[in-house]
């Protein structure tokens, strides 16, 4: 049963899908395709209402943040459950993950953006600082895309939106189709927050949707989603001139060296993987276990593993897949594996008991590299684990991926896990946690290799959405310019002297 079904319309009538429940595939909503030109009117809209919305002080544009975190608040029950209903998680993780996690930008970039996108007055180098003053302002692009994944509906559809909306710029966000009401949440805590009509707007729709927006005139794209896609975004853009931020997938490594704590280690490999049914980017992907203390660990996590409650109602610790196509590749990936000689040490099949698309929390061992589930991302509950001899052959592995997400380390020496983290290519790393970056806004988020371009949050996500913008003052008045020409020899030997003085001696130096 698919969770996305199109429904018939008549030829020049917009398309429209259906919605189907993951946790009981009944039918739950049906949404209109936004096309072509749905998006250039929003476009359009937003490039109209831009202008009054960046002309005013960061201040008050923080002050919308915050009234927007109060309807949060407010009525976070009426949003977890739209939330709950088109992904079937657990409350908590939707209360975590969505509610919390959103809560926390807002407050976060309402306090901390006007200071972000304060003017700079650059002091400059050498010579230079007698002739010139530079100050740098940060202004926005204008109208930016948020295109947005299923996993996380809410707050990966808030979070760039918020950033691009601090900025200045005016957006327009397209939620990912197997959950557009939890992402058009967006647009209603903005609207209920009073934002000036046109500077956020929210477009229901697919791909076609998708890639109409990069189409239609924005000045950037801010992509969360998979590999295959980013790269048509990525093209796309290219063609347009326009610059994107890429968020993608991963496979994120788990080092656990012979000196971690081995029951705080199992209860972060299980939460690393089965979070959001480890429909996490970041989830944790690959354990690479030191040999002595691998039989320890295993039998710590499989003792945690059967605990876990999976289910559709009431309290439960892991629900659905969220959509029909994940639980396909999961099972296509731990299937191969089992063909290539894998063992299941933990469920490795579909839930008999529930009706939706549940897939048993999964531990595989005697796992190999040339395995799909070792290699490509899983996105689903399955946590694969192999024993390495020493932490070397951990990063060695570790390293052999060509995602470069996430990736966690769990070590009684921080220094030491500091030191292996600065040896993993991944875009961050977390040291005795399971990899939480995203949710630390300081933290630069964003992914190396086939895990995305650019990064996200805090002052580099803020400033990602501006333009940084020199104005150069002389403090001459242009004096030295006017007098340029003519060129003479006289003139360049004076200024080969001059050099000699500035490059070539202790007092230069010290003055360039
Ligand atoms: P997806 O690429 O299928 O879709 C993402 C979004 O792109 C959706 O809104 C979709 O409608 C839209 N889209 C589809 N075709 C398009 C096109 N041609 N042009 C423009 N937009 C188009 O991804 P998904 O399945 O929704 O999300 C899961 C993926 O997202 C996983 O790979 C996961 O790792 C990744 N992800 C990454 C991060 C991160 O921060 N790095 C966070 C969450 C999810």
């Amino acid at each position: 049963m698919a969770i996305v079904t199109p429904i018939e319309t008549r030829p020049g009538e917009r398309r429209r899908l259906r919605l189907a429940s993951p946790a009981t595939l009944e039918p739950i909503d049906e949404i209109g395709v936004a096309n072509a030109d749905d998006v250039r009117a929003a476009v359009e809209a937003a490039r109209k209402a831009q202008p009054a919305w960046a002309a005013l002080s960061v201040r008050e544009r923080a002050r919308y943040l915050m009234r927007a975190q109060r309807v949060l608040l407010e009525r976070q029950d009426e949003f977890l459950e739209t939330i709950l209903r088109e992904s079937g998680k657990p409350r908590s993780e939707a209360l975590m993950m969505e509610i919390f996690a959103s809560c926390d930008a807002l407050g976060f970039y309402a306090k901390h953006a006007p200071r972000y996108l304060r003017p700079e007055k650059k002091k400059l180098h050498g010579i230079l600082r007698f002739l010139k003053k530079l100050r740098i302002s940060y202004r926005p692009l204008g109208v930016v895309g948020v295109i947005s994944p299923w996993n996380g509906p809410f707050i990966l559809a808030l979070n760039p939106t918020v950033q691009a909306l601090v900025a200045g710029n005016a957006v327009v966000v397209k939620p990912s189709e197997v959950t557009p009401r939890s992402g058009a949440l967006v647009g209603e805590i903005f609207e209920a927050a009073g934002l000036p009509e046109g500077v956020l707007q929210v477009l229901l729709g697919d791909g076609e949707t998708g890639a109409a927006l990069v189409e239609a005139g924005v000045q950037k794209i801010a992509f969360t989603g998979s590999v295959a896609t980013g790269r048509k975004v990525a093209e796309a853009c290219a063609r347009r001139l326009i610059p994107c931020t890429l968020e993608l997938g991963g496979k994120d490594p788990m080092i656990v060296c012979a000196d971690a704590d081995l029951d705080r280690a199992a209860g972060g490999a299980v939460a690393g993987a089965f979070l959001n049914t480890g429909q996490y980017c970041c989830g944790t992907e690959r354990v690479y276990v030191v040999d002595e203390v691998a039989d320890a660990f295993l039998e710590k996590v499989l003792s945690r593993v059967a605990k876990l409650r999976q289910g559709a109602e009431g309290e439960f610790d892991v629900g659905p897949l969220f959509w029909d196509r994940q639980l396909a590749t999961v099972q296509r990936q731990v299937e191969q594996a089992v063909a290539q000689g894998a063992r299941v040490l933990a469920g490795g099949r579909r839930n008999p008991d529930l009706p939706g698309l549940y897939w048993e929390p999964t531990v595989l061992v005697d796992v190999t590299h040339d395995m799909a589930v070792m290699r490509e991302e899983t996105f689903g509950p399955v946590l694969p684990i192999v024993r390495v001899r020493d932490e070397e052959e951990a990063v060695r592995m570790a390293n052999d991926s060509d995602f470069g997400l996430g990736a966690n380390v769990w070590t009684g020496n921080v220094e030491k896990g500091c030191e292996i983290a600065a040896r993993i290519e991944s875009g961050s790393v977390c040291v005795n946690d399971m990899t939480m970056t995203y949710g630390v806004q300081e933290a630069p988020f964003g992914g190396l290799k086939q895990s995305g371009i650019g990064q996200t949050n805090g002052e580099l996500g803020v400033r990602s959405f501006c333009w940084a913008q020199p104005v150069l003052v002389d403090r001459f008045g242009g004096r030295q310019t006017a007098s340029q020409y003519p060129y003479s020899r006289k003139k360049d030997e004076g200024l080969q002297r001059f050099m000699r003085l500035l490059f070539g001696s202790p007092l230069g130096r010290w003055l360039s």
